[in-house]
């Protein structure tokens, strides 16, 4: 399923899908998040699977900027390889998570 929006933070993204080469200066992009117009573009010409993995990579550039990380392509790359393979393994834990929050305890995560 190709979601229209996303939330990260307070900001909403539109999620903007094509069958489009993503240029981007000399380099060609299978996608591309800008933090500035909050739209998040992926490339649709790859597999289902390389689509979501590049959805959550520019999901996690996005929330790099939200929270002023500073991160490079390479850590953006090795936590989404890291977060899709969790994801994929324990699908129950997002359940689990979507369905606990707002019933935050106020508690810290260590
Ligand atoms: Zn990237």
């Amino acid at each position: 399923m190709l979601v229209p929006r996303i939330k990260i933070g307070h900001l909403w993204y539109d999620m903007v899908y094509t069958d489009k080469e993503i240029v981007d200066g000399t380099s060609v992009l299978v996608g591309q998040c800008d933090s500035s117009k909050l739209t998040i573009t992926i490339w649709t010409g790859r597999k289902e699977s390389a689509m979501n993995c590049t959805i959550l990579h520019e999901i996690l550039h996005a929330i790099g900027f939200e929270r002023d990380l500073d991160l490079t392509e390479r850590q953006v790359n090795q936590l989404a390889c890291g977060l899709s393979t969790f994801i994929c393994d324990n699908p129950e834990v997002i359940t689990c998570l979507s369905s606990a929050h707002g019933k935050s305890s106020g508690h810290s995560d260590g």
